[in-house]
């Protein structure tokens, strides 16, 4: 039932159509049921996503991954399909490029080759630890702190909403090191779950559980070669990082969106109501034309963001943040409109529409509020004007 009339478009090539094909038929035959234990079952996928191959999208090929850099388009094409059989597979394969993304960017010839290839067969686990409880959407007020002491940084200060917190074998942590106020004084680090300095603090539980944890940093100390670029560049680091994968988050919500919209039109097609399908009601034609759009006109920022990354531009900060607010923003709306169509069903506990519905709500929040995609965007705008 599903439209893939897209895959055709000519964002994408031939590999990326052979790449959906061969994942859409893992999933097919993968049983995403789940239990509530979501440290194992993020695990299991994650060893399970590995072994399959799919985790080699989230590297570049010298390091075990599938394209010389890192393929935005496939690294969305793999997150709309995953998050279209499941929001937790969807995460643990997004949280292995976010959380390396770094390392791929600007990672030492030796941190590429220590972390990248454990990461694209899924032996280890990586996260991304950008957020402080007073810097969410204000990356510059963080606090956590990265002082020089000779050949290794202490790191002090707390990091919260860090998803695989407590199951990562390596985290990208994002500190304060030189006097530069605001954004200019961060650098980023590459911290091993091991390292006796760090300390899970508090587990987080969201609507849609998945791996989350407050972390503490208390003299944790780490070798000078663990900094990721140069001093002073984290801001940078962690910016072209989300250049990359905000497109990613905006493919999610594309796959959950074209969930929503097959699962409506199977419902209304067989629900009888006033003596024919619900299908038959002008207002649900309107309320299937209205989905259709949204998503095909999210499905156009997607990959118009991904290809301008894979094959014109060097940075895509518009793109990528009109992509995600507007695939994001619109696949609330339409999972909104499925449980709707679902009626008292929709909003029942296991309902595939309920699930959805809790599934994308933090789209719209983690790596940059919807608010912060529209700053992005005017801004980006009025530079654009004024060239
Ligand atoms: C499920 C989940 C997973 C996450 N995973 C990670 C992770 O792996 N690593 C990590 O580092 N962080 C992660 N985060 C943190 C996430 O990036 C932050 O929650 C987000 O940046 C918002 O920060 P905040 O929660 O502090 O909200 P605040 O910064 O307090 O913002 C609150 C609200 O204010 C509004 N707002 C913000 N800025 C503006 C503006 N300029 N103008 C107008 N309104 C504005 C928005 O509506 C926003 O939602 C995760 C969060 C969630 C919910």
């Amino acid at each position: 039932m599903s439209d893939t009339s897209y895959l055709a478009w000519p964002f994408l090539d031939d590999s990326h159509r052979e790449l959906h094909a061969a994942l859409k038929s893992w999933c097919e035959d993968y049983d995403f049921s789940h239990s509530d234990d979501v440290d194992t079952e993020c695990k299991k996928l994650v060893a399970d996503l590995g072994k399959a191959g799919w985790l080699r999208n989230c590297v570049p090929a010298e390091w075990g991954g599938t394209s010389e850099k890192l393929d935005v388009r496939s690294i969305a094409l793999c997150r709309e399909t995953l998050a279209y059989h499941s929001g937790l597979a969807d995460f643990s394969f997004a949280m292995q490029g976010l959380g390396s993304g770094a390392i791929s960017l600007f990672g030492s010839a030796e941190q590429r080759e220590n972390y990248l290839p454990r990461i694209a067969t899924g032996e280890a686990i990586s996260a991304f630890a950008l957020s402080e409880a007073k810097a969410g959407s204000d990356v510059a007020a963080m606090e956590t702190s990265a002082d020089l002491l000779g050949d290794e940084y202490l790191l002090n200060g707390e990091k919260t909403w860090i998803s695989n917190g407590g199951i990562a074998d390596v985290y990208c942590v994002f500190a304060r090191t030189g006097d530069a106020p605001g954004s200019r004084g961060l650098s980023a680090f590459i911290v091993d779950a091991t390292n006796p300095g760090l300390s899970i603090i508090d587990r987080i539980e969201t609507i849609a559980p998945h791996p989350l944890a407050t972390m503490s940093f208390d003299d944790c100390r780490v070798p000078v070669s663990a900094r990721i670029g140069a001093s002073g560049e984290g801001f940078k680091v962690a910016m072209a990082t989300l250049d990359v994968f905000r497109t990613s988050v905006a493919a999610a919500a594309l796959g959950f969106a074209r969930r929503a919209l097959d699962e409506a039109l199977r419902h209304t097609s067989t629900r009888q109501l006033f003596g024919a399908p619900l299908s038959a009601l002008q207002m649900t034609e309107a309320a299937i034309a209205d989905m259709a759009t949204e998503i095909d006109a999210s499905a156009l920022l997607v990959y118009r963001s991904a290809w301008a990354k894979d094959c014109h531009q060097e940075r895509v900060t518009r793109e990528a943040a009109m992509a995600k607010l507007y695939a994001t923003e619109a696949a609330q709306r339409v999972i909104d409109q499925a449980v709707q169509l679902f009626g008292g069903s929709g909003v029942t506990k296991g309902n595939i529409a309920e699930s959805l519905y809790r599934e994308i709500r933090a789209l719209r929040i983690y790596e940059g509020a919807s608010e912060v995609q529209k700053v992005i965007i005017a801004r980006q705008t009025y530079g654009g004007a004024k060239q």
